[in-house]
């Protein structure tokens, strides 16, 4: 099963004869077996099979199995929410004591996640431009940093990371890199077939691509030599006192290891499992991820070039945009398209981005990106709201910056949206 196309659409299921065609929604908690025995082997991860929905739920591990395809990794599993699959990630191989080194340029959500509560847990994390030279991204390791984190399109600043020199900082230093692949989903980019170890969405976005299910995932590489760096990963190289003394490493190696002790150990003890009827909504998004995604791509590009030229607008991001500080980068790693977000900024600021986002007729205004429907905020007024002028120049979101995520519809509809609404900014 080669391309990209037929795996969205096929892989993670095979019926057997006379078994349901789309993939079943098992709505149980629990398993049943007929002897203790049978039970104990599946505890003591002797025999693989079913128990209890919090750790593995056969609906949720068909789509799985059809993400590790969709990325090229070797194993992956669903989680309840993006927030929980990076948390996941994250805490599966750091302890208190232990050090990340992640890009700057990341989801607000992730870099509060890193930033204050994994603090909290005691692991500490350096932040670096995705654009520091590799003087900079070596200067940030420590001798405690276990791994790097960054987002191949960050939401929502829409720079792009250049991974394969990112992941070869981390290699120098002897631990993985964490990509989070939301934006570009696996049809436009594989992070792992640039160096990445480990890929992580919140497959709320794209993936989903209908706004009904909020979900999020871990697909692991199956490259990273756990046992080669035993000292920095004690958790995957050393017993687990809580599940009958294995070495995770040594039993599931290298493909196996990284989601099994997620799954068993983290899912085990926080729970964050993804409902069997959200995985099913999942895989309805997925198996037109392929057809979506180019649609997305250009009705941004559509969209990014005609504000490009509009006299109200000051400046666009989008890194498919020629002349965008990113094209290169994106070209490289996604010559077919990343996304369909495009971010803007008015000229007459907070004002006229207020007025803007009131006349648009089909554009709504929500928190959300990667829709079927096409959607816009103005972070000033709604989730950066209680930040000043100042705090906003700071943080690079200009008051007049509005984010418009571009959907599905016809792109002279949108066009025609955004430019009557534009019309009343200029009066
Ligand atoms: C939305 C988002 C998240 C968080 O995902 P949820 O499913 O909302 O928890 C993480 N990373 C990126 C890049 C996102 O866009």
């Amino acid at each position: 099963m080669s391309t990209i196309d037929t795996r969205c659409v096929q892989a993670g299921y095979t019926p057997g004869n006379g078994e349901p065609r789309q993939i079943p929604i098992v709505q149980s908690t629990t398993f049943k077996y007929a002897t203790s025995e049978d039970m104990g082997k599946l505890f003591d991860l002797e025999a693989s099979g079913y128990f209890y929905t919090r750790l593995q739920n056969p609906t949720n591990d068909y789509v799985a199995a059809k993400l590790a395809a969709l990325e090229g990794g070797t194993a992956a599993m669903l989680t309840s929410s993006g927030q929980a699959a990076n948390f996941f990630a994250i805490f599966n191989i750091c302890n208190a004591g232990d050090h990340i080194v992640a890009s700057s340029s990341i989801y607000g959500g992730t870099f509060n996640l890193i930033s204050v509560t994994l603090a909290k847990m005691g692991i500490s994390s350096t932040f670096v431009s995705p654009d520091a030279t590799d003087e900079e991204l070596d200067a940030a390791f420590t001798p405690n940093t276990r791994a790097m984190f960054g987002e191949t399109i960050a939401n929502p600043a829409l720079t792009v990371l250049d991974i394969e020199r990112f992941a070869a900082a981390a290699h120098r230093h002897g631990v993985p890199l964490i990509i989070d692949n939301t934006f570009p989903t696996p049809v436009n980019c594989r992070p792992i077939e640039w160096g990445a170890d480990i890929v992580t969405h919140s497959t709320t976005k794209y993936m989903d691509g209908h706004g009904v299910a909020v979900g999020g995932a871990i697909i692991d590489a199956g490259r990273f030599d756990w046992m080669a760096h035993a000292d920095k990963y004690p958790g995957l190289c050393t017993p687990d006192d809580s599940y009958h003394g294995i070495t995770y490493a040594e039993k599931f190696g290298k493909e196996g290891a990284f989601i099994t002790k997620c799954t068993s150990q983290l899912m085990r003890d926080l729970g964050c499992i993804q409902s069997p009827q959200h995985a099913f909504y999942l895989n309805l998004g997925l198996e037109s991820l392929h057809v979506r995604m180019p649609r997305h791509c250009e009705n941004g590009l559509a969209v990014a070039s005609f504000l490009k030229e509009h006299p109200a607008v000051k400046a666009v991001s989008f890194p498919h945009l020629p002349g965008d500080r990113y094209h290169d980068l994106a070209m490289k790693y996604m010559p077919q398209g990343g996304c369909g977000v495009v971010s803007f900024e008015l000229k007459g600021g907070r004002a006229a981005a207020e007025t803007f986002m009131k006349h648009l007729k089909m554009a709504a205004i929500e928190t959300h990106v990667a829709d079927a429907r096409t959607c816009c905020l103005n972070p000033a007024t709604s989730t950066h709201r209680q930040m000043t002028e100042e705090q906003l120049a700071a943080a690079g979101i200009p008051a007049g910056l509005v984010r418009i995520s571009c959907g599905l519809e016809g792109a002279e509809d949108l066009i025609a949206d955004i430019a009557q609404a534009l019309e009343a900014v200029s009066l």
